[in-house]
């Protein structure tokens, strides 16, 4: 039923369809927005559709960045020897808020999941080898997560960069399994990090 008429209906339903919003939660964040100046929702607006066209991926660590390169791959204090292989741009965060780790990174934007019918093709793993061939990378770490996928996409890389005669780790097991490695704290994310074994 249109209880509200049309419009405020598709502002629900837009709301609704983002990641952990609910029904009840969509309703009262559009009722939210009418409710505010017109300013503020121009300002809202905008903000999305500005973020949306500047945002692209670093052409080397395929990262969320507003530039060709990210900071990280611009920076030339980083390690470039070093690559740690992370699931989605908010591990590379995490990682970055520790302070400790100096080398680059390469985000996957996502994990090999055969029951989601994710295959590697899926993933960024053919830009990870693109750069192992083009750079003059020593060790790659890696850093996906500690759940099903997580592991596989591990198991998966490490085999693929056996030809390439790289020095290859797996992050430890600080990092509590099914844990997502956002909410993990900094001193965990340090301690796996260090803890690394070689493959
Ligand atoms: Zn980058």
């Amino acid at each position: 039923m249109d209880y509200y008429g049309t419009h405020i209906r598709k502002l629900i339903e837009e709301f609704s369809k983002l990641p952990g919003i609910g029904a009840k939660t969509a309703q009262r964040l559009a009722f939210y927005m009418v409710n505010q100046p017109e300013e503020a929702a121009e300002r809202f607006s905008k903000a999305i559709i500005e973020a949306k066209k500047n945002t692209r991926y670093c052409i080397k660590c395929c990262t969320i960045t507003d530039g060709e390169l990210c900071q990280i791959c611009r920076s030339e204090k980083r390690d470039q020897s070093t690559v740690m292989v992370v699931e989605e741009s908010k591990d590379l965060v995490a990682y970055e808020r520790t302070k400790q780790y100096t080398g680059l990174y390469h985000v996957l934007h996502g994990a090999i999941s055969p029951m989601l019918g994710i295959g590697p093709n899926d993933i960024r793993v053919k830009e990870l080898l693109t750069r192992i061939g083009a750079e003059d990378i020593q060790e790659v770490i890696l850093a996906t997560n500690s759940t099903v996928e997580g592991e596989a996409t591990a198991v998966y890389i490490s085999k693929i960069l056996k030809p390439f005669e790289i020095k290859v780790s797996r992050i430890a097991n600080g990092v509590p399994v099914g844990g997502d490695l956002e909410y993990v704290d900094e001193i965990t994310l340090l301690r796996a990090l260090e803890g690394r074994k070689i493959l």
